[in-house]
């Protein structure tokens, strides 16, 4: 398989280490859109449960002593909420949430220690809560949540030497938090670790559905599924589409003379000579069946199909492939037809391929090893949005 991202962070077995840049970046998104429910769910939740607490405190019935921190509290679990409800969830929860997330985090146990330093002990059961938090509302990721509970953690024991805990209740605090943070360590690195692979594994099987297994260029499926998609862009956008059909020349007699194995590993080449020449990211080169390619160039016009082409020509006649048994030149050629359309929502993409086909039978008529294009001006049949295979043979028919 050619360089996958995937396969190579695979590879590396990273574990819980962060993946190269743009797979990081893909793995995050995903994780988050994976999290999205539980991230609800734990936003809401706290948003009442702290709302509660701070009713309880302004009302004079609850136990919170600290009134002057409830505001940046309630506010920053309001915004949290409404970020993982809200429809920027995937742009904007996470940056915001690991700046929320730890203040709001430390400002409650600040609170927590000064209620258990006047006497309200049972509140210690809290504690743990705050440890295990941050790893849901920061969509279970081991490394920001761990940083969030190590500055809890600190600003705990800063709370506790400024309202003077006694020394049995912050022993009794340290070794619930102990045995909090090992745990929750240990499971959210084991959750990571598998979410991490099972990203990575999912990713190679999209690949490989994707591909052809023989020249590693996308397969048929692809591009069947990809040109209406782009037609309907190109429409939108008002773009042109070039359609490429690219066909080894006398590839039955390659086989014939030098083996069908030999012939197999031509393809590859042949593949890889075509694939160099296309680098747009909108544009798709894939194995259409056969000794048979296919590419498709978004937003190019008729100089830009030709000239690409003609490279596409060039770059397998420059592999310089012996062929004895070519009728066309001493090495193995190819021959494309490419048809230039302006897409339309009354037009078809199919009437569009087989344009392209269609200069690709003049391509191999006049001789082959040479590019033939068709475009609206050189189509009559255009101008109706049909391009029935009836309507070509009869074109055919009064060419010849
Ligand atoms: P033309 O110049 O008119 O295209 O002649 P051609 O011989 O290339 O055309 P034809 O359609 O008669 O033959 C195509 C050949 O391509 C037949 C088949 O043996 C070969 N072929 C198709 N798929 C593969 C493949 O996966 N591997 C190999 N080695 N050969 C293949
Ligand atoms: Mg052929
Ligand atoms: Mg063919």
């Amino acid at each position: 398989m050619p360089d996958s991202h995937y396969a190579a962070e695979l590879r590396r077995q990273p574990e819980t280490a962060r993946f190269a840049a743009p797979v990081e970046a893909e793995y995050r998104r995903s994780a988050l859109r994976e999290n999205r429910t539980l991230i609800r769910l734990a936003c809401t939740l706290a948003l009442l449960l702290l709302g509660l607490r701070a009713g309880e405190a302004i009302s004079g019935s609850g136990s919170l002593a600290s009134l002057a921190l409830l505001p940046t509290v309630v506010l920053s679990s309001a915004v949290l909420a409404w970020l993982a409800w809200s429809r920027g969830f995937e742009r904007h929860y996470l940056p915001w949430a690991e700046v929320l997330v730890p203040v709001r985090n430390c400002l409650v146990a600040v609170q927590v220690i000064h209620i258990v330093a006047l006497g309200e002990i049972e509140n210690l059961m809290l504690l743990p809560m705050l440890l295990i938090g941050p790893f849901f509302f920061l969509g279970l990721r081991y490394r920001t949540a761990l940083a969030t509970a190590v500055l809890t953690l600190a600003s705990m024991a800063g709370a506790a030497v400024v309202f003077h805990l006694p020394p049995a209740t912050a022993l009794r605090g340290g070794a619930l938090l102990i045995v909090s943070a090992v745990t929750l360590g240990f499971a959210a690195w084991q959750v990571e670790k598998r979410s991490r692979r099972s990203f990575l594994e999912a990713g190679i099987v999209a690949e490989l559905a994707q591909q052809d297994v023989l020249t590693w260029t996308k397969n048929r499926r692809v591009f069947d599924e990809y040109l209406p998609r782009l037609w309907r862009q190109a429409a939108s956008d008002a773009r042109s589409l070039a359609i490429l059909v690219i066909d080894v020349d006398h590839f039955k007699t390659y086989n014939d003379r030098y083996g069908h194995q030999a012939g197999d590993v031509v393809l590859r080449q042949v593949a890889l000579a075509i694939q160099r020449q296309v680098h747009r990211p909108l544009d798709l080169v894939a194995r259409y069946g056969g000794e048979e390619f296919a590419a498709i160039l978004y937003d190019t016009d008729c100089a830009g199909a030709r000239y690409a082409a003609e490279r596409m020509r060039g770059a397998v006649e420059e592999l310089a492939i012996e062929h004895r048994e070519s009728l066309s030149g001493a090495v193995l050629t190819i021959s494309v037809g490419v048809a230039v359309v302006a897409p339309t929502g009354a037009r078809n993409a199919s009437g569009a391929l087989q344009l392209a086909d269609e200069a690709l039978y003049q391509a191999k008529a006049k001789g082959r090893n040479r590019v033939e294009l068709m475009d609206e001006g050189a189509h009559q049949l255009l101008a109706t949005g049909v391009f029935a295979k009836e309507q070509f043979a009869s074109l055919r028919r009064s060419r010849d």
